[in-house]
């Protein structure tokens, strides 16, 4: 049926051809990734939404390749999961995530927790509390300071299975928070049976307010989690008037541009000692 006068068929098998060689070439690249240090991690603050102050940190990977560039990380962590790379990639996530923070502590700087986040295969691996915890003795890093977010896509299984896990990692003193909330298979049953602590109220529900949003999903959020005793973050926050309807509405903490996008390490250093004077 491929005829065409115009060439648009042509393109069209072209620019297949073009994007399944591209992802081969991804793929190749990605399993040596970690080897050749090409990730790294950035950090975006999380704010008190009355004080403003700082009050955690969410541990972003970038990945840098000499070849093809920055990679998204919406790119590169469908394809880790698909190739079965991304234990490997989360678990060196999470050891360079806590291995960052004891330098911040050991500078002297405040003492909080930096979340990293879980895909839900990782999740779903038995060896997952096993792996953090020789982590956080690696570290020496008390649990506390390490939080983990899962999308609601990681809570489909048995509710039994699911809380002996969430609990393990509680019993380290580990803050489970779900991510995204309210874009995935969401349930109000996670939030009545599950071991949780932190909502994060995905950006989709407050990135057009005021002008195409009345909000009024966020704030249904805010008023669910307190009504069910969760903290609340929430995503994407670029405007002063986006915050100031989050306080409004009793969201304890801010993770958007409006404070800052997420940045190196060296960026975080310079802020916390300021928040520190
Ligand atoms: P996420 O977990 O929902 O992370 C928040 C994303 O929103 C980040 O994108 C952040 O840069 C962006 N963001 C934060 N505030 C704003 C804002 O005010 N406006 C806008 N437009 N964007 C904002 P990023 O860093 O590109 O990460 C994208 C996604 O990739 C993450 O979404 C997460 O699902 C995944 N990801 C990132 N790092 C990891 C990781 O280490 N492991 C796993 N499994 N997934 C990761
Ligand atoms: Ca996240
Ligand atoms: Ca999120
Ligand atoms: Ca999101």
């Amino acid at each position: 049926a491929a005829k065409s006068n115009n060439g648009n068929y042509a393109f069209y098998d072209e620019s297949i051809r073009e994007q399944l060689q591209n992802d081969v070439k991804i793929e190749t690249l990605l399993r040596t990734a970690i080897d050749n240090m090409e990730l790294s991690l950035l950090y975006q603050p999380q704010h008190d939404t009355k004080t403003g102050k700082i009050i955690g940190l969410e541990a972003l990977v970038r990945w840098n390749n000499d070849e093809i560039g920055q990679v998204s990380p919406f790119v590169f962590i469908p394809i880790a999961e698909r190739l079965g790379l991304i234990d490997q990639i989360g678990r060196w996530v999470m050891l360079e995530a806590c291995k960052q923070n004891k330098k911040w502590q050991k500078l002297g700087l405040p003492k909080i927790p930096v979340s990293v986040n879980l895909s839900p295969i990782q999740f779903k691996n038995r060896r997952l509390v096993d792996d953090i915890k020789s982590i956080l003795q690696e570290c020496g890093l008390e649990g506390k300071y390490l939080g983990v977010e899962i999308t609601e896509n990681a809570l489909v299984e048995d509710i039994k299975d699911i809380n002996k896990k969430l609990s393990s990692l509680k019993d380290m003193g580990i803050k489970i928070s779900i991510d995204d909330f309210g874009t995935g298979y969401s349930s109000l049953r996670y939030l009545r049976d599950l071991n949780l602590d932190v909502i994060k109220i995905d950006r989709e529900f407050i990135k057009d307010y005021p002008e195409k949003d009345d909000g009024s999903i966020t704030k249904i959020i805010l008023n669910l989690a307190r009504e069910l005793g969760y903290k609340t973050v929430s995503e994407g926050v670029e405007t002063q008037e986006q915050l100031d309807f989050v306080n409004l509405n009793g969201g304890d903490v801010i993770q958007g541009y409006f404070f800052s996008p997420p940045v190196s390490p060296e960026r975080i250093e310079e802020i916390l000692t300021k928040q520190n004077e």
